[in-house]
């Protein structure tokens, strides 16, 4: 089996409270985060894996960023989010991101919001080359989508014009909504995304590396599950991939695991696991490599 361990560097809104609004300060990665994001490093270096990650081009824009640099230098791979964090299946202007209704300037008059989301895109590849001298091989789509980009293939060969060797942009995880949880029933829902959402191509040709199981968001905003219950949900993704010699590729926020796993115990375990079940763990880049 393969465990990839995915970080998207971003901020969450509801995190680390329930209060905390940050879409209007997409980028703005705070102190606590880029820190939480160096001692996931450590974690590597120490347990000899690597993490991938996905970074806005507002956060390679910003001040302080060795911990990026630091990234690339240890031989993580870090994948392209988009400048803003849009929307990329957006058909009106308004629905590209908020940044955007507050301030129609930065739209510079472009003709289609497919026009500003590839602007945003080409942007963001810019930067990653000039500030961490790496093109981005991967790129994840804002939001996951229940069926990835299938319906959108305009996105797909914009996606294959700017030469990604891969998108992840499928997520799907159905699981029961009331309390008290039938834990049987989330097992078999985590069970059955890793199942379905193995590594595939759009008809273009591109590769869809999908975030399979339950994400940190899901877990935590939508399904308020603690960090135990969290973590014995992706244990349980890792026997079913263990078992069925399947690829399980995991979607988390540094900014979420700064204040639900500051020590970083759930990615240890998770890493520990997979490695003890002989698995290998692994980027996206590298699964991308060898989606059939
Ligand atoms: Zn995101």
């Amino acid at each position: 089996m393969k465990l990839s361990l995915t970080f998207d560097i971003e901020m969450c809104t509801n995190f680390p409270y329930w209060s905390d609004v940050w879409d209007h300060r997409k980028g703005a990665i705070d102190e606590q985060t880029r820190r939480h994001i160096e001692q996931l490093a450590d974690l590597a270096l120490e347990l000899g894996v690597r993490f991938q990650w996905f970074v806005l081009g507002a956060a390679v824009q910003a001040d302080d960023i060795a911990y990026l640099r630091r990234l690339v230098g240890e031989g993580h791979a870090v994948g392209n989010h988009t400048y803003h964090h849009v929307n990329v299946k957006a058909q009106r202007f308004e629905d590209l991101q908020i940044v955007y209704n507050q301030d129609p300037l930065k739209l510079r008059g472009a003709a289609t919001p497919l026009d500003v989301i590839a602007d945003e895109i080409s942007a963001t590849s810019d930067l990653l080359e000039h500030h961490l001298g790496t093109r981005p091989r991967g790129f994840r789509t804002p939001g996951g989508f229940g069926n990835g980009l299938q319906d959108a293939p305009a996105v797909q060969g914009l996606l294959q014009q700017h030469g990604f060797a891969y998108c992840s942009g499928h997520y799907d995880c159905e699981l029961p909504t009331e309390r008290p949880f039938d834990w049987s029933e989330l097992e078999r829902g985590v069970g059955e995304s890793v199942r379905a959402l193995q590594p595939y191509r759009y008809p273009n040709g591109l590769p869809e590396i999908p975030m399979m199981g339950i994400s940190d968001i899901h877990a935590y905003r939508v399904r308020d599950l603690d960090r135990g219950e969290f973590t014995r949900l992706l244990e349980h993704g890792i026997h079913v991939a263990a078992q069925e010699d399947l690829t399980f590729s995991v979607l988390l926020h540094p900014q979420v695991q700064a204040c639900r796993d500051p020590h970083g115990g759930m990615v240890r375990r998770l890493v520990e696991k997979a490695l003890s079940l002989g698995g290998e763990v692994v980027t996206n880049d590298q699964i991308a490599a060898a989606v059939g």
